[in-house]
């Protein structure tokens, strides 16, 4: 059962108490340590990942992806934008042609030609995405709170009928007036989505303001709710652990971070600080991350930073990381503390670090143990 929140005032109240966010999260954290949770990833690298200035993936280099998504046991990708163009629609063909064991979405706005382009695609899930800031209403649909909120009880039974499961998402949430937050996620409800997004588009967000608002809209709605974040603010993978301790059923993320702008949350530290932070039981087996990481940044033309967490080459997350350089490199640190008789302290380090098991396979490989 996800934790219910209510907020008052500039407290939350919990479980018949009121708390501070501080005392509230660490609240959180034991009862997750008590009860083993879940929650759903849902990928983005194949469409907001691709949305970065620059970025074009191959149909074969989008196939790779998604192959490699799926086995290493990603359950949702969000696999392209419809509306694009024939070549577009053909790649999320060739995708839901692999008959993966992810379920697959597409993004999609709130206009009639957009929505018919989504027919025949063989995906499962839609995201409706309609701005719902103000200014966002303003400059980007030209129209009113009311008209959004016109467009949601419109466009989501048509979809609906088209066989899609609908998932709207809330452009610019964030930004948005909380009130008429509530009003258009209570809208989408009734109009028959399983789902809303609710996303940081410009990043903008911390950590204690997403478990607040991820909370309340939890409170609100029976519906899926799902977190999008972006890495303006270096916050993203904050925001997306912040929303699953919230009670987000779903967690956007993409291969490396790559996202527009500053990207959006990195799958392998939402899955990593999920798992290890806050006793997460996840369906993802990061052991092909690797691979997964290398040919992301190869396809997308962004190669990661030396320092990138967990999957740059300074960390030992797995072998296939390290560039015969930085191998070597870390090997011969290793020689040296282990002739000085300090190869147990090393191997102590390692297993409180997040893949032990991984690094003392390295060892192994390098015929240091
Ligand atoms: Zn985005």
């Amino acid at each position: 059962m996800p934790t219910r929140v209510v907020i008052v005032g500039n407290r939350f109240q919990h479980e018949g108490s009121t708390a501070s966010a501080s005392e509230l999260i660490v609240r959180v954290e034991m009862n997750l340590s008590a009860s083993k949770r879940s929650v759903i990833i849902d990928d983005t690298t194949l469409r907001d990942g691709e949305q970065s200035a620059g970025v074009a993936f191959t149909i074969e280099e989008k196939l790779d992806i998604a192959r490699q998504l799926s086995a290493i046991g990603i359950p949702e990708l969000e696999v392209g934008i419809p509306a694009m163009g024939d070549a577009e629609r053909a790649s999320i063909r060739a995708v839901a042609a692999l008959r993966l064991a992810s379920r697959l979405l597409v993004w999609c706005r709130m206009h009639e030609d957009d929505l018919q382009a989504c027919r025949n695609l063989g995906v499962q899930m839609v995201d409706l995405s309609i701005p719902l800031s103000d200014e966002q209403i303003r400059h980007k649909l030209g129209s009113s709170r009311k008209q959004a909120l016109q467009c949601i009880r419109y466009y989501v039974p048509k979809a609906r009928d088209m066989g899609l499961e609908v998932c709207v998402g809330g452009e610019d949430a964030s930004r948005a007036d909380v009130d008429f937050l509530r009003r258009a996620v209570e809208t989408a409800q009734d109009a028959g989505a399983q789902r809303f997004r609710f996303a940081d588009t410009v990043g903008a967000m911390e950590p204690f303001a997403v478990y607040e608002c991820i909370s309340l809209l939890c409170s609100v709605t029976d519906m899926q709710i799902e977190m999008h974040a972006h890495d303006d603010l270096g916050l993203a993978t904050a925001n997306t652990l912040a929303a699953a301790l919230a009670g987000a059923s779903h967690l956007n993320t993409t291969v490396n971070g790559l996202g527009e702008r500053a990207g959006n949350a990195a799958l392998e530290e939402v899955v990593i600080g999920l798992e290890k932070l806050y006793g997460f039981e996840l369906p993802v087996d990061l052991s092909g991350f690797c691979e997964l990481s290398r040919t992301v940044a190869h396809a997308s033309g962004r190669p990661l930073f030396w320092q990138k967490s967990l999957v740059g080459e300074a960390h030992l997350l797995t072998k296939p990381v390290f560039t015969s350089t930085a191998c070597s490199r870390i090997q011969k640190t290793i020689r040296e503390l282990i002739q000085q008789n300090l190869e147990e302290r090393i191997v102590l380090c390692w297993e409180n670090t997040l893949e032990s098991m991984l690094c003392k396979k390295c060892l192994r490989i390098w015929g240091l143990t």
